[in-house]
């Protein structure tokens, strides 16, 4: 089959390599019929998260089934399914906590029902795509994948529903909803989101969904900030020209925001560096997305990040989030706890999640694709391949 496969930072390329076969009797082979292109998958493409070998990446994607484990029965050949970007059993310790994305069974040497839990050993649980650390395991952006526990994670969806309709509840959608989760938002805050790719956008269509008075949403770029003020309906501060924690202040009376959302994470530290290498800025905080987060809060609010840091980015400002009371939250999205409830969101026209995407196109072109999403070119937002 073809698939886009990772070889060194900067190249990727469509390959042929094996079709993925049935290798456990919890094991479902999908046929990919859409698979998103996240900003997470950037962190691979520029070398901040590591990767040794050819992978397929690729952990937003969704298809039909093709063919089943023989321990899988809620599933039939044929069913249209969206699959969640973390690989989790269902049943394991963190599992059992409703912490998915930390499943102890779920990396190749842990898979199956009997497989030997090594504790604490890595990252969190595997994430389909996304590196060695994530568990090894092939991702979505290709013609057929292989889904693990397909008993537990795939969702059917019902064929009223254009694939680009639902394709995000694989990542997207339930991370902007983890974002607003873990801020705490009850209604009539004023939620600040560093941020304005798919992801931030997301997080600003669920702080409204979850009542939040007003909506700020901050970016670099003004092709996204203008994407926000379309697709999402909030406000919008440009963080490459503004003091944007002097606006936030500014906008909430002196207070700063209820919830700050970091829907950037260590592409701050690559993208501002690329674009210029400007003391001016650093100064003024573009440079570091989550430092703004903390500062832009107020007195004993929340800062809720989603953005992804790596090791090489822990320096974290310890003062401000003690002496401000500040609640910090984040970590990867808890996708299996938040689908259904916003599959029945989409399906009841709560929300629309198919206005980011601007480049639709075959699978073929993937690795174009990732430079024109990488360098922002061509007013890109979210790329879907559609193998
Ligand atoms: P993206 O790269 O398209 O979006 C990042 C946005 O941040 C861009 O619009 C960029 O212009 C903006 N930006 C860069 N530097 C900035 C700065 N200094 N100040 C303000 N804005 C700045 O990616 P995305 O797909 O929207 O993903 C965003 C983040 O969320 C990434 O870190 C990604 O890895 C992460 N993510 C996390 C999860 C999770 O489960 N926690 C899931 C999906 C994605
Ligand atoms: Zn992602
Ligand atoms: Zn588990």
């Amino acid at each position: 089959m073809k698939a886009l496969v990772f070889h060194k930072p900067k190249d990727v390329r469509v390959d042929t390599v094996n079709d993925p076969k049935i290798e456990h009797e919890q094991d479902a082979i999908i046929r990919v019929t859409s698979t998103g292109i996240c900003g997470s998958d950037l962190h691979i493409y520029n070398g901040m998260v590591p990767q040794p070998r050819p992978m397929v990446l690729g952990h937003e994607f969704m298809g039909v089934v093709e063919e089943l484990g023989t321990g899988v029965t809620n599933l039939r050949v044929g069913d249209r399914v969206v699959v969640p970007f973390p690989v989790s059993c269902g049943k394991c310790h963190f599992c059992d906590m409703q912490l998915p994305t930390h499943c102890e069974r779920s990396n190749e040497k842990t898979y199956g029902p009997e497989g030997d839990i090594i504790k604490g050993k890595g990252a969190g649980g595997a994430l389909y795509g996304y590196t060695d650390i994530y568990g090894g395991v092939d991702g979505g952006q290709a013609e057929y994948a292989r889904v693990r526990y397909a008993h537990y994670n795939p969702r059917i969806v019902p064929d009223s529903l254009t694939d680009e309709q639902v394709l995000f509840l694989t990542d997207i959608f339930p991370t902007g909803w983890a974002a607003v989760e873990w801020g705490e938002i009850k209604g009539g805050e004023t939620v600040a989101v560093f941020g304005c790719g798919p992801v931030g956008i997301m997080a600003q269509k669920a702080a409204w969904l979850k009542g939040a008075k007003r909506v700020i949403g901050i970016d670099i770029e003004e092709y996204r900030l203008e994407k926000a003020r379309a697709a999402a309906r909030v406000e919008t501060i440009n963080a490459w020209d503004t003091d944007t924690v002097k606006m936030i202040r500014e906008l909430t009376h002196g207070y700063g925001a209820d919830v700050c959302i970091d829907a950037v994470g260590m592409e701050a530290h690559r993208s501002t560096a690329e674009k210029v290498m400007n003391v001016v800025h650093m100064e003024k905080g573009t440079m570091k997305v989550l430092e703004s987060c903390l500062a832009a809060v107020r007195r004993g609010g929340t800062v809720s990040v989603v953005g992804v840091y790596g090791s090489p980015y822990d320096n974290f400002p310890l003062y401000k989030w003690f002496d401000k009371g500040i609640k910090l939250r984040g970590g990867q999205a808890l996708v299996q706890n938040y689908i259904d409830l916003l599959l029945e969101m989409v399906v009841n026209g709560k929300v629309v999640l198919d206005d980011v995407i601007t480049h639709k196109v075959p699978l073929s072109e993937a690795s174009h694709m990732y430079k024109i999403f990488n360098d922002k070119d061509d007013n890109c937002v979210k790329v879907v391949l559609k193998p």
